[in-house]
């Protein structure tokens, strides 16, 4: 089945082509259009140009979309209902949701007489147990505005633990692992027998590691304080929060971790910035370590991850057993949410 996988942000589409059968996964073309809004005036006219480029019969489509709330458990096919609900999810994910509909829409204009596919971010998550994903802030306010764990990343975390099980030549449930992906976004995740039981990120992508240029886990008393002093308003302060910390806020060099590892030997608050970042980390393997009883591997993935193997090991010293293996796994988004447009599209012809 020749499947074209669509990535769109604010300004760019990413994109790749498979033939996905049964037994064989084959990537055909790929690219990435940016600019979108500048040299390209819009995604419907990037979608052009992609599907000029396209030199074979496309007989579905799998879309990334970002927020998929509570109410998206899997992948799914899209429908008028299924574009309802990710418009309705807009509000929590206003810069990523937003883009992935006009592609959306405009995909199923163009190719209106296949199948379209949704891949969340987020429905890796859903399964996760109340504890994990719970605030502990008062019980109402799950229950009037879902303010909860939604996690994010989910595809690339499940796309590397599955391919952790088939290194290990171990069945995915029954494997404790944890997954690290570490990019300019960096999330950690607990994988149970097969399920996320818990992971970093939150209700928005702000919540746990030291990223780039966010955050990560803070005091929420620190921005009141913050904006009393400083005299911001609340906008100012996540914007702080989520585009000016991070390896960029300690370091005052970069966000971009090859600059950081580059300066570390000769500039402070470089090497800070890398042990902030490390020991995060190292803390989370340790606390979901801890709640699963041990765990086999751990997997990292993404830019940072990919690229330092020797750092990576060097976070897992002394905080997983000496047995648990130290597994550094590219990410291919692409790949999960064309298996899982494969398997929709399959499944639908079948019931048919
Ligand atoms: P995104 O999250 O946008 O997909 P990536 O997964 O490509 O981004 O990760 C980007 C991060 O990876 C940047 O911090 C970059 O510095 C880092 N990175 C890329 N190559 C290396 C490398 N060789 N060593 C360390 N960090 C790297």
């Amino acid at each position: 089945m020749i499947i074209l996988v669509l990535n769109s942000g604010s300004s760019s589409i990413k994109y790749k082509l498979f033939d996905i059968s049964k037994n064989s996964e084959k990537l055909l073309d790929k690219g990435v259009l940016e600019r979108i809004g500048e040299k390209i005036s819009s995604h419907k006219e990037a979608l052009a140009i992609i599907l000029k480029k396209m030199n074979r019969d496309i007989e579905a489509v799998g879309h990334r979309v970002v927020h998929g709330g509570d109410v998206f458990k899997e992948s799914t096919l899209i429908d008028e209902g299924a574009i309802k609900s990710i418009e309705r999810f807009s509000e929590l994910a206003p810069l990523h949701n937003p883009p992935s509909l006009l592609t959306i829409n405009e995909s199923r204009n163009i190719l209106s007489g296949i199948p379209h596919a949704a891949v969340f971010d987020t429905s890796f998550y859903q399964d996760m147990p109340e504890r994990a994903y719970l605030y502990a802030i008062p019980y109402k306010f799950f229950e009037k505005y879902r303010i909860r764990k939604y996690g994010f990343h989910g595809t690339s975390h499940r796309y590397v633990a599955t391919k952790a099980a088939s290194i290990l030549k171990r069945p995915l449930e029954k494997l404790s692992l944890i997954t690290c992906h570490l990019g300019n976004g960096c999330s950690i995740t607990a994988v149970e027998n097969g399920k996320a039981i818990d992971t970093s990120m939150g209700f928005t992508p702000l919540e746990g590691l030291v990223m780039g240029t966010r955050s990560g886990d803070v005091d929420a008393a620190i921005l009141p304080y913050i904006m009393e002093k400083e005299n911001l308003d609340i906008n100012a302060v996540i914007d702080l929060l989520n585009k000016k910390s991070g390896l960029l806020g300690i370091s005052g060099i970069s966000n971009d971790m090859r600059e950081i590892i580059k300066e570390m030997g000769k500039n402070k608050k470089a090497a800070l910035a890398f042990d902030l970042f490390s020991y995060r980390i190292k803390k989370y393997i340790g606390a979901y370590a801890g709640v699963m009883g041990g765990c086999d591997a751990v997997v990292f993935t993404g830019g940072i991850g990919e690229n330092q193997p020797l750092l990576m090991k060097d976070i897992c010293k002394g905080v997983v057993a000496k047995s648990a293996k130290v597994l550094i796994i590219p990410t291919d988004e692409e790949l999960m949410i064309a298996r899982d447009t494969f398997e929709l599209v399959k499944y639908a012809n079948l019931r048919r």
